[in-house]
């Protein structure tokens, strides 16, 4: 059976009171009232920033409000852990981490390309050149090199949402290499800090295509990828606008001929899966044209709809604040 990330515990979480907990996405609002979940608790900083990111795309795209009443609904009256459980299970046939088919994040068909030792997925590892340069002084090789599955689907997440620019046909991320990104946060949970930052659905029908509604036109490693050997772009018309959340420029997928197991070298946790290496191809989805992320922060002109989802957002926060 497949590790699955909607099914299975592999997100590290901290409650008010400081116990540290692994969970699946589900378990966010378990125990609100009385011991809530009020941060991710990752063992690397830029993890966090992934996992709530995740954790907002999967609540934007399996249960968005219909409007702003319902926004407000969502905001003072949590779901269940037992609802939440419910909504995210319809989406969990898309979640699947490793097996022979489509996996999260991963190329659909990839079987060729490069092979590289799994470290290179994290983006301040060195490179080819520093280490034949022999200059890996501050970050070193080999430090990384075998990692469990809850920390590498958040590296390849955090990958696919970051990509910087590198070598030639490596595609940059959906919102270019290395985007800022801004989260409202909320200290009393987890869930209000996720949901202050769902939009409700009629604000996304100006941002995309909403009749793209095929499961590879949101989770893009659903189908074959959108390749760019012309340098060919996938634009905002292409695919439904909830694929901004789960974007994927690099062509990537676990070599599962080399799982061993062990300890992670990133969690320290003993686990029975420990990836070791990947492979990668390039020319994978090169995104295009006018792309307006949720998550994006953006200069609000007086006049101009590119920026009208931003003031919305505003708006209903001064609402509900
Ligand atoms: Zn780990």
């Amino acid at each position: 059976m497949s590790f699955n990330l909607i099914r299975d515990e592999w997100m590290p979480v901290i409650r008010q009171d400081g116990t540290k907990e692994v969970i699946a996405p589900y378990q966010l609002t378990e125990n609100l009232s009385i011991n809530p979940i009020v941060a991710f608790n990752a063992p690397r900083s830029d993890f966090n920033g992934s996992l709530i990111q995740f954790a907002i795309g999967l609540v934007q795209t399996t249960m968005a409000p219909k409007d702003k009443g319902e926004w407000r609904r969502g905001f003072t009256s949590p779901p269940s852990k037992e609802k939440l459980k419910t909504i995210f299970d319809t989406a969990s046939q898309n979640f699947d981490f490793d097996g022979d088919e489509a996996c999260f994040m991963q190329d659909y068909e990839l079987r060729d390309g490069n092979v590289f030792q799994i470290d290179k997925v994290l983006m301040e590892m060195p490179g080819k050149n520093t280490i034949e340069n022999n200059t890996d002084h501050f970050l070193k090789r080999d430090t990384v090199k075998r990692m469990c599955f809850s920390c590498c689907a958040t590296a390849f997440f955090s990958l696919q949402i970051n990509a910087p620019s590198g070598g030639q046909g490596n595609r940059t991320s959906l919102r270019g290499g290395g985007p800022v990104t801004t989260i409202v946060t909320a200290d009393d949970n987890i869930w209000h800090t996720i949901w202050l930052n769902v939009l409700p659905e009629e604000e996304f029908k100006r941002l995309g295509n909403f009749s793209k509604t095929e499961p590879r036109d949101i989770f893009p490693w659903m189908g074959p990828t959108r390749t760019s050997e012309k340098q060919q772009e996938t634009t905002s018309h292409d695919v439904h606008p909830y694929h901004m959340f789960w974007s994927m420029p690099r062509r990537i997928r676990i070599n599962f001929d080399k799982i061993e197991s062990g300890s992670c070298d990133i969690c320290g946790n003993n686990k029975e899966k420990l990836v070791t290496t990947y492979r990668s191809k390039n020319y994978g989805t090169n995104y295009g044209g006018a792309w307006i992320h949720p998550l994006s922060p953006y200069t609000q002109t007086k006049k101009g709809d590119f920026f009208q989802g931003m003031a919305n957002l505003e708006g209903s926060l001064i609402v509900t604040g």
